[in-house]
């Protein structure tokens, strides 16, 4: 593949021109959830809890009739019943999509339900533009119950998948890396214990569980910005600490565990994700500063799996007006032809390179690459052991 800069230097400090260009270069990475569902099959925005059926409900049981057994269909019921609170909730906004009738009758049937997403592709019906509807109109439990939706779905589509992109791109990351990412998903951070790379994640959690530490190491580790939180990091929903979780945290942990952070609290602990529209608080925004102190000082930025959505005001502001003006900027995205079938990759490439010149205010060539994660891994690891 060509158009890839070759600046990927060695993980090795036992050359002289190694360590002189460690001093030079500053790489950011930049990771969305095109990365994560290219490694690990994490939904992407778009599918983000509204695919969560499609995604983890299992072939259906069939009687001797020839349809769905009534004690499968009661499992799945059991299984997906947030899920169906979640529809329940979207009719109440949505009144003219009926949706939580249309998954029973799907359901009855053993018939695929598809998403309305899929069916119109109306962003209303994302589900981070519908937590700001739910948040203007005071509906704590509704969002209560999509964030717990978001952690059942990122951490079910996942099982079973092997997410080698991340761990090749972890085992091969470049020194004087700074990882960010917007993405809630731990698969970047939830390595194979064993290996010598802890994270940082710099940030002040009031209790850390014991297993956590396996994963990360609060002084020295590799840094990582998370800048809209993480599924691992679980807050208190009433005295409002900070606990870290192992990364493979699941539904059950969030189940099982109350939180004693503070004595006698006891309250139910919740991810601690922070969506496009809300408000950054103090504890997370301490990461937002870092971000612009970085990005100012890079001097490689790599975005992989991220195409700073609209909705995505901060993100889009953070890189505009902070990136290094002379930083040689790489932007690794996927051209689908199933999803553009009318678009050449040419064309498709040249509306990323114009868009890309926008947010970074650019006016000189950027390295532009359509080829997917996949692909640029390749690149990545011959360069990483040259
Ligand atoms: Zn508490």
């Amino acid at each position: 593949m060509s158009g890839i800069p070759e600046y990927y230097t060695k993980r090795s400090n036992d050359n002289l021109f190694s360590l002189m260009a460690h001093s030079i270069i500053k790489n950011i990475y930049m990771l969305g959830a095109g990365a994560s569902n290219a490694s690990a099959g994490a939904p992407i925005g778009s599918e983000l809890v509204w695919n969560y059926y499609e995604d983890c409900g299992t072939f259906y049981r069939m009687d001797e009739r020839g349809g769905p057994a009534d004690d499968d269909l009661r499992e799945k019921e059991k299984e997906f019943v947030n899920y169906e609170k979640f529809l329940f909730i979207v009719d109440k906004y949505f009144p003219e999509l009926n949706e939580r009738e249309r998954w029973k009758n799907v359901l009855s049937k053993a018939e695929t339900y598809i998403p309305p997403t899929k069916t119109y592709g109306f962003k209303k019906y994302f589900v981070d533009e519908f937590l700001r509807i739910l948040k203007t109109s005071g509906d704590q439990d509704s969002i209560s119950l999509v964030k717990r939706l978001i952690l059942e779905h990122i951490t079910k589509s996942s099982r079973g998948t092997n997410n080698n992109l991340y761990n090749k791109f972890i085992k091969n990351l470049p020194e004087n890396s700074f990882l960010m990412t917007t993405n809630f998903d731990t698969h970047l951070t939830d390595k194979k214990v064993g290996t010598d790379l802890y994270f940082d994640c710099l940030l002040d959690f009031d209790v850390v569980n014991k297993d956590a530490g396996e994963y990360y190491y609060k002084k020295s580790g590799q840094p990582i910005l998370k800048l809209n939180g993480s599924l691992d990091w679980g807050i208190c929903t009433k005295c409002n600490k900070l606990t870290l979780f192992q990364p493979h945290v699941s539904t059950q942990d969030y189940d099982s565990v109350l939180c004693n952070m503070t004595s006698n609290c006891q309250s139910k602990l919740e991810p601690y994700v922070v969506l496009p529209h809300q408000i950054y608080d103090q504890r997370i925004k301490k990461l937002w500063m870092r971000a612009e102190k970085e990005l100012q000082e890079a001097t490689h930025v790599t975005i992989i799996g991220y195409s700073f959505p609209e909705y995505d005001v901060e993100v889009v502001n953070l890189f505009t007006n902070n990136t290094n003006p002379r930083a040689n900027i790489l932007v690794v995205d996927f051209y689908d032809e199933g999803v553009y079938p009318k678009v050449s990759k040419m064309e498709y490439k040249n509306y990323i390179e114009k868009r890309m010149k926008n947010i970074f205010n650019r006016h000189d060539a950027l390295t532009i690459c359509v080829d997917g994660f996949s692909e640029y891994m390749k690149q990545y690891e011959k360069l990483a052991t040259v």
